[in-house]
């Protein structure tokens, strides 16, 4: 059990919570750094605290500040360049740009379900002085694109409070706030703020702290060792991706200096796809003799018409007898959730009247996309008539088709053999290209581990030995020789042990599956006046049992309070706890009304377009989306307000 706090100098201590926080003491007073959660409280009395005169943020991250109650008259500093995302964190919850078609993760959605007030904002270089001490500011992006150090220099020594760009010698806290684009979008950027976290590592270096102290993490006395010894595991942990990455094929001058390098598989040739397939788009169609289509896959309405124009021109139906209309496309069947695969389904689905087919866990997500936030989400929601389970297998027409769940790209993925007409095809989604796995965007939960992931894909593929391997954005087929794939898999393996290092975790997954913890469902509608159900799922990636607790934070205003619920998971399984949440009847209580209207003409309206706005205006609505922080404890570690769920309040 670690102490609850420590002393570093004279006049500076560290509270250690879930977070450290930094408390710089003068007499009875405070200037504290990166105050949250509630324990802080004691440490203060303790230590005989009893004027907090100043906050300082290194970055906006929910989790790091929130939690402890600020008087009114506190000074509170921020980074300039997170001022936002301090102030204006409605922009956030309701732009739908921030909820669907996620390719940008900056801001992160550990943002701040309410507005903190804001006094000071901090630029490269600012200083000021703060009682026995002198403050300065480094802009050290990274983990967040605005996040600062304060080096204080008091009592003869220079401290370095660093956020979160390290979190102990040679460790980060996690990795899926490393996703950032280099010259594509944020989904295409797996580690890419690493560059960034090097300069500013080596920034605070040049400055000659004594020590180190994280947001999260453990206070580093020698700073030299700690930061060469994160930037080499970084270093290898990115030549580990890089090896296998599919991305090559793509992008491949984003990767020319790792072009021939030791232990990189070289990319393969592909091949030509069987004369009865079609490509467009994100969609590959199967004609079989007697004219009928298989279609997987529909991201765009083009898809739709280029399927019209086939029937156009007698390319499918040919064999059908003219007086009958032949139900052309019989069957569809769904890869995965992401948007460029989803997008026309409903349309796609009104036009071509046949049963669409997908794995079960896709379903989950197609058939209810609210209920999640992840990369490349797409609000279309897709009828399903049959659901498959690992190995399903049917008859369409001259072929054999067998379903599987195929966590590859995404763990929400499916992988179909089809095997007929003399060949063994597998449409593996966006699993794989020449190049390899197709694990760039860390949102999308790619597993590391036996039986999880890209190991259970590559597994699969190695049992079924098909001839020919489709992804879903690539025109050639492809396959892969033993030796490849048992490359891919060797890879994996090393990975899984250099990237659990670089994590304070017991596996690696839980720095890098941003998911491990999640509400389900993410977003709903509520009625005011009823309960609403709540599930905080919860993978247990070790392979021992893990205790976890939750608790939903109701806004204050609300005066309900939930208490904390616990379960304990199975190794290496999920686990949820379950809540009834109350809403209140309305939202309206506790507000002043508007004067002279009689609340029938204003209740029930999204913007009560009868009423003058000033008579509204800074009034809840009755749509209003409320945001639900979720406190967690895992295995006995404080994590504070670490996931979030969406109420959509509706009616009266
Ligand atoms: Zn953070
Ligand atoms: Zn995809």
């Amino acid at each position: 059990m670690q102490t609850r706090f420590s002393q570093l100098s004279h006049h500076l201590y560290v509270h250690h919570g879930h977070v450290n926080t930094g408390i710089l003491r003068d007499g009875d007073r405070a200037l504290l750094i990166d105050p949250s959660g509630t324990t802080l409280r004691t440490t203060l009395s303790d230590l005989g605290i009893t004027d907090v005169e100043q906050i300082l943020f290194t970055h906006h991250h929910r989790d790091s500040t929130t939690g402890f109650p600020m008087s009114d008259n506190v000074r509170v500093g921020i980074p300039a360049k997170e001022a936002a995302w301090f102030s204006e964190v409605e922009t956030f919850w309701n732009d739908s740009q921030y909820r669907w078609h996620l390719y940008n993760y900056r801001p992160h959605n550990l943002m701040l379900a309410n507005p903190i007030p804001v006094t000071d904002t901090y630029a490269e270089g600012a200083q000021f002085e703060w009682g026995p001490a002198s403050l300065t500011v480094l802009e050290t992006p990274g983990h967040t694109d605005g996040s600062v150090t304060y080096l204080i220099d008091v009592d003869g020594e220079r401290f370095a409070f660093s956020g979160d760009l390290i979190y102990d010698e040679g460790q980060l806290w996690e990795l899926y706030s490393l996703q950032k684009g280099q010259q594509t979008s944020d989904y295409h950027g797996f580690l890419g703020a690493r560059d960034e976290l090097t300069e500013s590592l080596e920034k605070i270096r040049e400055a000659s702290p004594t020590a180190l102290i994280p947001t999260h993490g453990v206070v580093m006395h020698t700073p030299d060792r700690a930061i060469d010894a994160l930037l080499q595991r970084l270093a290898h942990c990115y030549d580990r991706y890089v090896a296998i990455s599919a991305l090559r094929h793509y992008f491949p001058k984003l990767f020319a200096e790792f072009e021939g390098r030791a232990g990189h598989m070289p990319i393969r040739e592909g091949r030509p796809p069987p004369e009865f397939l079609r490509h467009f788009g994100t969609t590959w169609l199967i004609i079989s003799e007697n004219g009928e289509a298989f279609v997987m896959d529909c991201g765009s309405p083009n898809v739709i018409k280029q399927i019209q124009q086939l029937q156009a021109e007698g390319d499918l139906g040919r064999n059908s007898q003219a007086d009958m209309t032949p139900p052309e496309v019989t069957q569809f069947w769904v890869t995965h959730y992401h948007d460029d695969h989803v997008d026309a389904i409903p349309e796609f689905q009104a036009t071509f009247p046949c049963e669409t087919i997908t794995d079960s866990v896709v379903a989950r997500v197609i058939t209810n996309p609210s209920g999640f936030r992840l990369p490349c989400i797409s609000p279309s929601v897709t009828r399903v008539d049959r659901i498959t389970g690992d190995g399903d297998s049917w008859q369409w027409n001259e072929f054999t088709m067998t379903a599987y769940h195929f966590p590859g790209q995404t763990y929400y993925h499916g992988g179909l053999l089809v095997e007929g007409r003399g060949v063994r095809m597998f449409f593996a989604g966006d699993s794989f290209t020449m190049a390899g796995i197709d694990d760039y965007c860390s949102g999308n939960r790619n597993l590391l581990g036996k039986d999880a992931g890209y190991e259970k894909c590559l597994r699969r593929i190695q049992q079924l030995k098909p001839t020919h391997i489709f992804n879903c954005h690539v025109d050639p087929a492809f396959d892969f020789t033993d030796a490849e794939i048992q490359c891919m898999l060797d890879t994996l393996a090393e990975r899984e042990k250099c990237y659990t290092a670089l994590f304070p975790w017991d596996h690696a997954n839980y720095g890098m599956d941003e998911q491990w913890v999640r509400c389900y469902p993410y977003e709903q509608e509520v009625a005011r006046g009823e309960t609403a159900q709540l599930s905080v799922e919860i993978t247990n990636h070790s392979y021992e049992p893990r205790t976890a607790i939750a608790q939903p934070i109701l806004p204050s205003r609300w005066g309900i309070e939930i208490a904390s619920a616990e379960t304990t998971i199975p190794a290496r399984s999920d686990g949820h706890i379950d809540f009834s949440v109350p809403i209140p009847q309305s939202e309206w209580e506790g507000f002043v009304t508007p004067t002279n209207i009689p609340q029938s003409e204003w209740e029930g309206f999204v913007t009560p377009t009868n009423i003058p706005q000033g008579e509204w205006e800074g009034f809840v609505t009755p749509t209003s989306r409320i945001v639900i922080p979720v406190d967690i404890t895992y295995d006995e570690r404080p994590l504070g307000q670490f996931r979030e769920a969406i109420f959509v309040l509706t009616g009266d």
